[in-house]
Formats: structure tokens, C-alpha cells, sequence
């Protein structure tokens, strides 16, 4: 290593260029749930991300940087404050990063971070702020483009309500573009969720094809939002259902039953905070 931080971590760099090292293995064994699970951690690709990530404080547990990431100096920065966070450093072929992505071209840099759930009793909702809670759902792709959206919208957070595809699998976090970072998500069981709904003190709204009222006649500028979303097969089921206080519908036209879920809740975050986005030009990112 060289440059900026370069010397100070050099001596704790680990180079691996072999498959069969329990580093590499353990690292690999990430793209199954039961070993995320195992070791409370998952893998997010990426030096932006990673940098991201770091601010943000989240705790880096493995960097992982390919060959040709020696001696740039955003590499050897982010290796520093791996470093210091007490975690580490290696430095891999190619074939290993191939191997630890599964992908042919693959990013530069890989980190390993511990998972963080927000405990659903913390969440405490202010005037102003919008959750959503996501029912079921099964599609990585789908729960990572809601965790990216609810950030661009500066919604809260994502609660996930009963046995739904995993926030930090490979999938998700790539669809999150880095918005897994910054978006706290909660879990929640049906029983758990209805519980704690009781004390939402905001509006509760659900969406269903069946809902009887236009998404756009709402008023929802006072107080705080739940957005309630069903399962991508089923919609919500009847206790969910029953549990808001609207149930709104998204008017649609042709032949198509549903809108994709992900689409759904876009839609619905950006009519909900249509009043509060009241960006300034200059804020506008282009
Ligand atoms: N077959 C499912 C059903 O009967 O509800 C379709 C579910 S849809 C793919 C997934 C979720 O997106 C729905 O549960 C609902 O929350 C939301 N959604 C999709 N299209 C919608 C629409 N036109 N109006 C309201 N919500 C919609």
C-alpha cells in the first residue's frame, strides 16, 4: 500500500488469493441466508457504498479490495478506518473477488458489515413522518427498490411484517443502491405489528385493489403516515386489512390486475409527501 493512509495500515493487510481460505469461505457462505443468519452479517459492493456506510456508522467487520485497488487512495482511506474499527483488511485476486460477488466484473471493493434491525418499540412516530410497513414480501428486487425509494422520498423507515425475503441478502442490498445504509428497517411478526399499530398515532393507510377510495382524494398533510402494502400474490389479508384506517386504490386502466409492489408503494410515498416535498431549485439533485 501507498500514499495517504497507505503506511500506517500496510502491515495489516492480508493478501489471499486462494478459494479455500476460511476468510474467503466464510465470506462466500454470506450469499446463504442460514450463514448471514450465523454470523448476524452480509456483504454490500461497492467503494461509494462502502464509504457510505462508514459515515453513516455502521460497523465494517471485513474490507476486501481487489489487486488493482493498491495504491488508490480512496481504497487505502477506507482500508485505514477498516483498520481502526478494529476489522479486516484483505487483499484478493481477481478470482477470489469473482468468487466471493459471483460476478464476472466484479466491483473493486467488497465489505462485510454487521446486521442492524431497529426494534419495533422504538419506532416513534412525529408529526411529519411516513413508514412503511411492507406485508410478506417475497421479492429481493422488489424490497430493495421500496428501501431505495422510501430514502429518496425521506420517508422513515420499512417494517417488515411476517416471513418476508431477507433486507441483506446479495439481491436486496444491491437493489438498495446503498439505501440499505441509510434506511432503518424493522421486523415484525402479523400479531407483534397489529399490537404496536394500535398506538400509531397517525393515519393508517392501507392499499388494495379493492379499496374503495381514489389514493388521491386523501388529505394527507397532517400528522404522520403508515403505508400499509400487500404481499405480492395475496394482498393484504383480512387482519391487515382491517387494521387501517383507509384503504386506498390506485386507478388503473387495461387489462393489467395489479401494479407491481414496488411501483404501488412509489406511487403512494410520493402522493403522500407530495405537500411535504416542497423542494428548494438549489435542492433538487439533478
Ligand atoms: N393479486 C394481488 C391482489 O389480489 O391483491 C396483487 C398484489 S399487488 C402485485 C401487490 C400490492 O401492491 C397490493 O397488495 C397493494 O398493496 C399494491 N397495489 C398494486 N396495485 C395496486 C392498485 N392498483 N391499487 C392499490 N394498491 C395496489
Amino acid at each position: 500500500m501507498s500514499g495517504y493512509e497507505g503506511p500506517r495500515v500496510a502491515g495489516q493487510v492480508k493478501q489471499v488469493t486462494s478459494l479455500a481460505n476460511p476468510l474467503i469461505k466464510d465470506i462466500k457462505a454470506l450469499a446463504l441466508k442460514k450463514f448471514r443468519d450465523q454470523q448476524n452479517a452480509f456483504m454490500a459492493e461497492g467503494l461509494k457504498l462502502i464509504i457510505d456506510a462508514l459515515d453513516l456508522g455502521w460497523s465494517i467487520r471485513t474490507l476486501v479490495f481487489a489487486k488493482a485497488g493498491y495504491g488508490n487512495p480512496a481504497v487505502e482511506k477506507v482500508a485505514a478506518r477498516t483498520v481502526a474499527a478494529g476489522g479486516t483488511v484483505l487483499e484478493v485476486s481477481e478470482k477470489v473477488l469473482v468468487a466471493i460477488t459471483r460476478r464476472d466484473n466484479p466491483q473493486m471493493v467488497v465489505g462485510v458489515f454487521s446486521q442492524k434491525f431497529l426494534p419495533l418499540k422504538d419506532i416513534r412516530a412525529r408529526d411529519g413522518d411516513v413508514w412503511v410497513a411492507l406485508d410478506r414480501v417475497r421479492d429481493p428486487g422488489n424490497l430493495g427498490t421500496v428501501i431505495r425509494t422510501v430514502d429518496a422520498v425521506g420517508a422513515k423507515g420499512v417494517i417488515l411484517v411476517g416471513e418476508t425475503t431477507d433486507p441483506f441478502s446479495v439481491e436486496t442490498v444491491r437493489a438498495t443502491m446503498g439505501s440499505i445504509f441509510a434506511v432503518p428497517v424493522t421486523k415484525a411478526t402479523p400479531e407483534a405489528f397489529l399490537a404496536w399499530r394500535k398506538s400509531f398515532p397517525g393515519l393508517v393507510a392501507g392499499t388494495h385493489l379493492k379499496g374503495a377510495v381514489d389514493y388521491r382524494s386523501v388529505d394527507f398533510s397532517n400528522g404522520s403516515v403508515l403505508l400499509l402494502m400487500g404481499n405480492e400474490q395475496q394482498g393484504l389479508p383480512d387482519s391487515l386489512a382491517e387494521s387501517c384506517d383507509r384503504l386506498l386504490r390506485i386507478p388503473q386502466a387495461g387489462r393489467a390486475d395489479s401494479l407491481n409492489l414496488a411501483v404501488a408503494t412509489g406511487i403512494m410515498l410520493f402522493e403522500i409527501r407530495r405537500g411535504a416535498l416542497k423542494l428548494a431549485p438549489e435542492d433538487v439533485k439533478s
